[in-house]
């Protein structure tokens, strides 16, 4: 059955947010503190010439929405430039800490929330515009963001979801027609390059920082009035603070995993960029893994520390909610349940660790520490050369069982794609992976699983085709060009990211030469 859809003209919107919690009381827009409230209403800033550059038709359909033509009432809409009937525009305010530190106030720079609507299921969807001009919170900055930002949230946000990833939602690209000034490398050249703003889609946009912010103030009574209603409307059955807070915990820990399992690294994992519903947050200088490499990080302004890089993201999202646990101290009071919601936090990323890990490699559940080391240890062994993780892991599978039991060399030919060196593993690493590819095909044959349900199971674990940056970097390079037709093949293959579309093989190799070194196609700056 095909729904009529509707315009976004059309949609009635809500303000939950809005109705339900204070609002500054101020009218003035300039960056400033803001006290006793958890958002700002602020109008967006309208752009020169908006322009729909990219639509999801997926998110589209949940809404209930159309397509919108390249320039109508929609798009105005998307851009900022006409407030439709019903929607109270507002930005939130938060803090956070950043790289270990803490921040101070920082808020929706240029993150502008419209208005809510209720998706085809009934439910509540939050619309919110980034890049849509500034508010009390952006400090010294502009509210805008540039079109290569904008185009890799649009299409990491569709890529996360269909890769079964929690994720917020991006409905659409809207170029502004508006120049932006940015210093791309901070080397004291900055350039104008094309603004554009993405419409995010998500429950709620509430972060860690929002709580954190509250206790840094000492405003306990608002405190709690925010904890009471995200309750209340996003954790229906959660009865006690001490349970939401473990819920959190579980719910991140499961986002880890996930990231972990993919290759996803998220780049900037401050406390301000933590979602509080578990969800993938604010995209920025993320990346996939490609030679696999537990301390590779995509961020060029965490090179140093490597705080935020693939390894460590799990330490840093219980780092992170120990920060969250400090802000809700005053409401929970009991250090011991505080506590017992971090074990959660590590217990459920220990299963949930060993669960992905048996799936990715085709092998039944073990609880032996010994045989989850010998497990763990194949992303050490396969630092030892440059080896691209997607390829590997979804080759796997093709790996044959019998030959490998057999120590037989052949067993390695279905992973020769995935070696950088284009020859497959040199000779000494060949051997040190076929004594464990030996290993892995014993645990295979005890299992007695049947081939065929083996192989699906690893394929719906193992994506073939993730969204690395040299390609989201070519999407961004011809939509600056006016061409978006790259953007929409990407859109299109990671609809289906665990299927084999052979429309898309070209899609599905290692980072080519060329882009090793280039600019957004490997590591990337923060400024966007
Ligand atoms: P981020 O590191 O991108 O998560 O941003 C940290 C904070 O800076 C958030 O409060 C953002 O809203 C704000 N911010 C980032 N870029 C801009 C910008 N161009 N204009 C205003 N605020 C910004
Ligand atoms: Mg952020």
């Amino acid at each position: 059955m095909t729904r009529t859809l509707r315009r976004l003209d059309e949609v009635e919107f809500d303000n939950l947010f809005v109705r339900s919690l204070p609002a500054d009381p101020s009218g003035v827009m300039r960056s400033r503190q803001v006290r006793d409230a958890s958002y700002t209403l602020t109008m967006p800033t309208p752009v020169a010439a908006p322009a729909l550059l990219g639509w999801s038709d997926a998110l589209g359909a949940q809404l209930g929405l159309s397509r919108p033509a390249r320039c109508d009432a929609a798009v105005e809409a998307l851009a900022g430039n006409r407030i439709l009937p019903g929607m109270q525009p507002y930005a939130a305010r938060y803090g956070g800490h950043q790289f270990g530190n803490w921040a101070g106030q920082l808020g929706d720079g240029r993150a502008i929330t419209l208005g809510e609507m209720l998706d085809t299921a009934g439910q509540r969807q939050e619309l919110q515009l980034k890049g849509a001009g500034p508010t009390p919170y952006s400090r010294r900055a502009d509210g805008r963001a540039v079109l290569r930002s904008s185009m890799r949230e649009f299409l990491c946000s569709e890529a996360m979801f269909h890769l079964g990833i929690p994720t917020t939602r991006a409905l659409s690209l809207v170029g502004t027609g508006d120049q932006v000034v940015r210093d791309m490398f901070y080397d004291g050249h900055p350039e104008y390059e094309p603004g554009a703003i993405v419409c995010r889609v998500a429950p709620s946009f509430v972060r860690f920082g929002h709580f954190e912010i509250l206790l840094a103030n000492e405003e306990t009574d608002l405190l709690r009035t925010l904890a009471d209603w995200v309750i209340e409307h996003h954790f229906p059955g959660i009865t006690s603070h001490a349970d939401w807070f473990a819920e959190i915990c579980r719910r991140t820990a499961t986002l880890m995993v996930h990231w972990m399992r993919v290759g996803f690294v998220h780049g900037v994992m401050n406390t301000d960029n933590m979602s509080i519903l578990g969800l993938t947050i604010d995209y920025g200088p993320y990346g996939w893994l490609e030679g696999v490499d537990m301390m590779w990080t995509p961020n060029t302004t965490d090179a140093q520390g490597r705080r935020y890089c693939y390894g460590r993201q799990p330490q840093i999202a219980y780092w992170n909610l120990t920060r969250l646990a400090a802000a809700l101290a005053p409401l929970i009071n009991d250090q011991q349940a505080l506590d017992a919601a971090l074990t959660g936090f590590e217990q459920t990323f220990a299963d949930g660790w060993t669960q992905m890990l048996a799936d990715k490699l085709g092998l039944p559940v073990s609880a032996d520490e010994a045989e989850q080391d010998m497990r763990s240890q194949l992303f050490l062994l396969l630092q030892a050369e440059e080896c691209d993780f997607t390829l590997f892991f979804r080759r796997l599978a093709q790996v044959p069982v019998a030959q490998a039991l057999t120590g037989d060399p052949a067993a390695l030919e279905p992973l020769h794609e995935a070696f950088y060196s284009g020859t497959g593993p040199g000779t000494g690493h060949a051997a040190a992976l076929l004594g464990w590819l030996q290993q892995w095909a014993r645990r295979v044959q005890d299992g007695n699983e049947p081939d065929a349900a083996r192989i699906a199971r690893m394929n719906a674990t193992n994506p073939k085709y993730v969204l690395r940056n040299w390609l989201a970097q070519r999407a961004i390079d011809d939509a600056a060009q006016g061409d978006t037709a790259m953007m929409e093949r990407l859109l299109q293959m990671m609809r289906r990211p665990y299927d084999e579309q052979p429309e898309f093989e070209d899609l599905a190799g290692r980072r080519p030469e060329w882009a090793r070194n280039k600019p957004g196609c490997s590591a990337l700056s923060c400024s966007s």
